[in-house]
């Protein structure tokens, strides 16, 4: 299979968990992206240390501020990733950032339900509006007339969780607030996919297994399945493969369809 071959990706929550997975899987690459931009909420902190590490080594890494809550923030990052990029488009925007809020249904807050869907969905449709540009960019740059995620695409990291037909792991977990954002990022990825597929940008919601993350847990005494490694190496397998058919679907790190 051909291995995903992008000029340009932005990453937002970089500095650790998936979103630092990905940033070390596309460092890795036999041929690694020209550019990778690494959205971090605190770039100088304590929290961005292993990225500012790979950074001092790696020129092509770029650390960002972001903070995907803000849309001041969020405007900010876009003028950022445009100037560095010059005249040229960004090829791949992948929304991993989120928040967990383990209640119950009966223990469920406005605050927590608000702040969830601000930063979980919200976050995602202000990214894909303010980097809709520089997408578009990247694929009127590209040759051919198909969709693919190494021309220009949109990935919203979703969650089994946030499937209303199957109710993963509800007596793990109650998560309501994380459950109802889920499955509104799964209405936002199939409205983003139809609203952007004249431009040429592919949008898919993503599930990443159940992986060994400070959201997914492994200190207590239940360990998750998936190591980071063995999830992004599987999702851009899947990356590299999909086209306009897959595109406003919500597939797993496998590449296995999800029930909305
Ligand atoms: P982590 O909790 O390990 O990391 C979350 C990342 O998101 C951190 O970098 C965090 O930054 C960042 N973040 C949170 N809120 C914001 C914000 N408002 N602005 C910018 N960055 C923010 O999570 P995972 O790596 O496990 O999860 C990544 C994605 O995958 C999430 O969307 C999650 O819902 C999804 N997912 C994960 C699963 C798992 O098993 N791990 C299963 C299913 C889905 P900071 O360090 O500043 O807090």
């Amino acid at each position: 299979m051909a291995e995903l071959c992008v000029n340009s990706v932005l990453v937002t929550g970089a500095n650790r968990g998936l979103g630092l997975g990905f940033v070390q899987h596309f460092l890795r690459m036999p041929n690694p992206p020209q550019w990778i931009f690494a959205g971090c909420r605190d770039p100088k902190g304590q929290r961005a240390q292993d990225l500012q590490n790979l950074a001092s080594k790696h020129p092509n890494l770029v650390i960002i501020a972001l903070e995907i809550a803000d849309p001041a923030s969020i405007k900010a990052a876009a003028a950022k990733v445009g100037e560095r990029l010059g005249g040229s488009g960004l090829n791949l925007l992948i929304n991993n950032a989120g928040i967990v809020k383990p209640k119950t249904l009966e223990a469920e807050t406005l605050e927590d339900m608000t702040e969830t869907y601000t930063t979980n969905t919200a976050g995602p449709l202000l990214m894909g509006q303010a980097f809709l540009p520089l997408l578009k960019k990247a694929a009127q740059g590209s040759p051919g007339s198909g969709l693919s995620c190494s021309k220009a695409a949109i990935i919203n990291m979703s969650s089994y969780a946030g499937s209303i037909e199957d109710m993963y792991v509800w007596e793990f977990g109650q998560v309501v607030s994380y459950r109802c954002s889920k499955a509104a990022l799964n209405m936002l990825s199939k409205c983003q996919s139809l609203a952007y597929k004249e431009h040429g940008i592919l949008c898919i919601t993503f599930h990443p297994g159940w992986v060994q993350t400070d959201m997914g847990g492994g200190g207590g005494s239940y360990k998750p399945p998936l190591t980071v490694d063995d999830s992004v190496q599987g999702m851009l397998k899947v990356l590299s493969s999909i086209s306009e058919k897959e595109t406003g679907t919500f597939l797993d790190w496998e590449g296995k369809v999800v029930p909305w």
